[in-house]
């Protein structure tokens, strides 16, 4: 298709304005005089701003934001500049959506379930206890209707999700007593934030919730009883395995936290499809980047951590068994308080119900052959 046709094209399909248009297509005449054959969107640079959850230079998720911001500088022959600022550094890190929103940068990274007050049902979109794991909450998303659920619930605030990484099966926390039953959770303080949090509650346990900067110096001091955050990459980075002497698994609240890149609609809609393109490429590659780094540097921290003396447990199966149940009812609660949960849940459950059919066959009986060494 000529330069020409395209424009006209792009003007059909609404992706240009008039304006836009003229400036492309006068261009393109005064480079064919020249001989030259510059594309539509040569006519226009972009300058955006992202704004993010996690601490500045925060290893593996904010390199993946750097990353994003890279990839679609070049891909874009330096057409679009993402200027990444650390979580404070231009808002504050659980303000990233609402600052998206308002336009006060273009995009933004973080997880759903951080918004939650906001959009309930974004929380699918990140992990729930006893849902997905990394690669079936990821294909739910791309190829199981997930996306466009994703996409409907965000643009009622004016926003447009992409993928941007998964942990993986987290870790269940640290402790200073061994849990070897449910009374062992009553009354213990635990940092736990979401759903996870609230399963916990119901469970007799006490849900706490404080920034990431302050769990070290609380947890030493026993102002908390146990905290979860990662997975041993970044719990180690955090130096929990200095104060805490059990380290459980497995991470039944997040078993494959998905993260989050995400503009603003009305900025997104302005570029030219190429670069909107662009974006969403850059951001399926950085997502897979993210999440095979999380696994890289996870498997390599655990047996670090087991090299230092850290104690690995096990939570007991009547402790699962009653998260487990309780996560069936707090979601229930969850789906009758909000209609757009019901409707992200009902596609969530049938998903994960295949998903698990299928793995129940293949990847736990390989897993059950396991031979560790
Ligand atoms: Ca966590």
């Amino acid at each position: 298709m000529s330069n020409r046709r395209k424009i006209f094209k792009a003007l059909a399909l609404g992706t240009i304005s008039l304006p836009f248009a003229i400036r492309a297509l006068t261009g393109d005449m005064n480079a064919q005089k020249g001989g030259g054959s510059p594309t539509l969107a040569d006519q226009k640079r972009y300058e955006w701003k992202m704004t993010t959850t996690w601490p500045p230079n925060f290893p593996v998720l904010g390199d993946a934001c750097e990353m994003l911001s890279s990839l679609i500088e070049t891909m874009s022959a330096g057409r679009m500049k993402i200027t990444v600022y650390g979580g404070g550094e231009l808002a504050p890190p659980l303000k990233a959506f609402e600052t998206v929103r308002s336009g006060g940068a273009e995009m933004g990274c973080g997880a759903g379930y951080y918004w939650a007050g906001i959009a309930p049902a974004a929380q699918f979109f990140a992990s729930v206890p006893f849902g997905m794991n990394a690669a079936q909450h990821t294909a739910w998303i791309m190829n199981g209707g997930g996306m466009e659920l994703w996409q409907e619930l965000y643009a009622q605030f004016g926003v447009v999700p992409f993928l941007g990484g998964n942990t993986g099966v987290q870790m269940g926390g640290w402790f200073n007593r061994e849990i070897n039953s449910l009374q062992d959770i009553q009354g213990l303080k635990m940092r736990i934030p979401g759903l996870g949090g609230r399963v916990f509650d119901a469970a007799g346990g006490a849900q706490v919730l404080m920034p990431g900067s302050e769990l070290y110096s609380n947890l030493e001091r026993g102002v908390i009883d146990a905290t979860e955050w990662l997975g041993p990459y970044h719990d180690t980075q955090m130096g929990f395995h200095e104060i805490a002497k059990y380290y459980y698994t497995p991470g039944w609240h997040e078993p494959g936290t998905a993260l989050e890149f995400f503009a603003n609609q009305e900025k997104f809609d302005e570029l030219p499809a190429d670069l909107q393109a662009i974006i969403r490429s850059a951001a399926y590659h950085t997502h897979l980047w993210c999440w095979m780094e999380m696994e890289k540097r996870n498997a390599e921290a655990l047996s670090s951590l087991v090299e230092k003396g850290v104690e690995l447990r096990q939570f007991p199966k009547e402790v699962i068994e009653r998260f487990r149940t309780l996560t069936e009812e707090v979601l229930q609660t969850l789906t009758e308080e909000d209609p757009f949960s019901a409707r992200v849940y009902a596609s969530f459950k049938q998903f994960q119900s295949q998903a698990y059919q299928y793995a129940a066959i293949t990847e736990k009986r390989f897993y059950n052959e396991l031979q560790v060494q």
